[in-house]
C-alpha cells in the first residue's frame, strides 16, 4: 500500500514537473516572438515598392491592424485602394471606383480577391469608408465585385478567406459567367478540388482554417459534409508537419521538399515556416499551439526572420522580383507569430 503510494506520489510529481517544463518553453519562445515581431513592426513599411509588397506589409500587424495600427494601415490600406498601379496586376481598385475586372483564369498571387483576403485578415470593416476622386465608397463594394468576380472552377482560396469573414453564409448570387454561386457550392469545390499549388498549397489550406474557425457555418446541415472533409485535411497536413518537425533536423524534410525548387534560396524558412505558422495558428486548439513540435516551428522561425530582416535592409535598394517576394514572405511570417502569440497565451 505504502509501496504504491509513493508510485502514485512519483508519478504526479513527474507529471507536473513536465507540465511546468512545457510552460517554461512556451513561455521562452513567446518571449522571443514577442522580440522578433516588434524587430519587425519597426521596419519602415515598404510603401515605395509595388502594390504587391505594400498588401503583405499589412499582415505586419495582424488581425488588429485596422485598430491598433493606424497610421501605417491608412497609409498602406488606402494606396492599395486608391493608388493607380496600372502597371500592376494586384491593384484593388486600379485607380476606378470598382475593383479591377480580372475574368476567370487568374489565380495566385494578383487574383482579385487576394487584398480583400488580407484585409480581411487585419480585422477591416466592411462599412470602412475610402475616398477616391471625391466620391465615397467601402469595402463592401470590393466584396461585391469579388462576389461577381469568383468562378466556381478557379483558385477560391482568396475568396473563401474573404468570405468567412464577411458573408454570413446564406447568400446566393449569379457571378459574372452567369454561374449560380453559394457557399454550399464553393466548399463543396474547395474541399473535393486537388492542393493549389500556390505557395505550396499554404493559403488553399489557410482558406481551410478560416473556413473551419466559423462554427455556424458547421451547423447548416448544406456545408456539414464539406466541412468535415476540410477539417480531415487540415488533421492530415497537421500530423504530417508534427512528424517532420519532431525530427532530429526540422528543417530537413519541410524545406527540401522538391516543390521547393521554385523558390529562391534565400528566406525560404521564413516562407515555408511563416506561411505555415499563419494557418495553424487559426487551426490548432491553445494546447496543441503550445505543444514542442509547434515551439521547434516557432523559434526556427524566430531565428530566420531575425537573420531576413538584416539581409532585406541591406538589400533596402534592390529591385527585384526576388527581394519583393522576400519582403511579402516577412508578413507572413509576422502574421503566423502575432495570431500565434495570442492562441498560446494561457489568458483565452
Ligand atoms: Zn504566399
Amino acid at each position: 500500500m505504502l509501496f504504491s503510494a509513493v508510485i502514485v506520489t512519483e508519478f504526479v510529481c513527474c507529471a507536473a514537473r513536465l507540465a511546468w517544463m512545457a510552460d517554461e518553453n512556451a513561455a521562452g519562445a513567446r518571449m522571443v516572438a514577442m522580440d522578433v515581431l516588434q524587430i519587425v513592426q519597426s521596419c519602415e513599411p515598404p510603401l515605395e515598392r509595388d502594390s504587391l509588397s505594400r498588401a503583405h506589409w499589412l499582415l505586419v500587424f495582424g488581425e488588429r491592424a485596422f485598430a491598433e495600427k493606424a497610421t501605417v494601415f491608412e497609409k498602406t490600406a488606402r494606396s492599395l485602394l486608391v493608388q493607380n498601379s496600372t502597371a500592376s496586376a494586384f491593384s484593388v481598385r486600379n485607380g476606378l471606383p470598382h475593383a479591377l475586372m480580372s475574368g476567370r483564369g487568374v489565380d495566385g498571387q494578383g487574383h482579385q480577391g487576394q487584398f480583400l483576403a488580407y484585409l480581411s485578415l487585419c480585422g477591416a470593416e466592411l462599412a470602412e469608408p475610402v475616398v477616391l476622386g471625391g466620391d465615397i465608397f467601402t469595402l463592401d463594394g470590393v466584396l461585391r465585385d469579388l462576389m461577381l468576380e469568383t468562378a466556381v472552377d478557379g483558385d477560391l482560396s482568396w475568396a473563401l478567406i474573404a468570405f468567412s469573414r464577411y458573408l454570413s453564409g446564406t447568400e446566393r448570387w449569379v457571378n459574372k459567367f452567369d454561374e449560380r454561386v453559394d457557399l454550399d457550392i464553393l466548399l463543396r469545390r474547395h474541399s473535393s478540388k486537388d492542393l493549389e499549388p500556390y505557395c505550396r498549397g499554404h493559403h488553399h489550406f489557410m482558406a481551410f482554417s478560416c473556413v473551419a474557425s466559423r462554427a455556424d457555418w458547421a451547423e447548416r446541415p448544406l456545408h456539414r459534409e464539406s466541412l468535415q472533409r476540410i477539417k480531415k485535411q487540415l488533421n492530415e497536413r497537421v500530423t504530417l508537419l508534427e512528424k517532420q518537425l519532431l525530427k532530429s533536423d526540422p528543417t530537413e524534410d519541410v524545406i527540401n521538399d522538391m516543390t521547393l525548387r521554385t523558390v529562391p534560396t534565400e528566406g525560404r524558412v521564413v516562407y515555408e515556416f511563416g506561411h505555415a505558422l499563419e494557418w495553424l495558428s487559426l487551426h490548432l486548439s491553445r494546447e496543441d499551439a503550445r505543444s514542442e513540435w509547434v515551439l521547434r516551428l516557432v523559434s526556427r522561425l524566430c531565428e530566420a526572420v531575425k537573420t531576413e530582416v538584416a539581409d532585406l535592409h541591406a538589400l533596402k535598394r534592390d529591385r527585384s522580383e526576388t527581394v519583393t517576394w522576400r519582403w511579402g514572405n516577412l508578413g507572413h511570417a509576422s502574421a503566423g507569430l502575432g495570431r500565434w502569440l495570442r492562441k498560446s497565451d494561457v489568458k483565452p
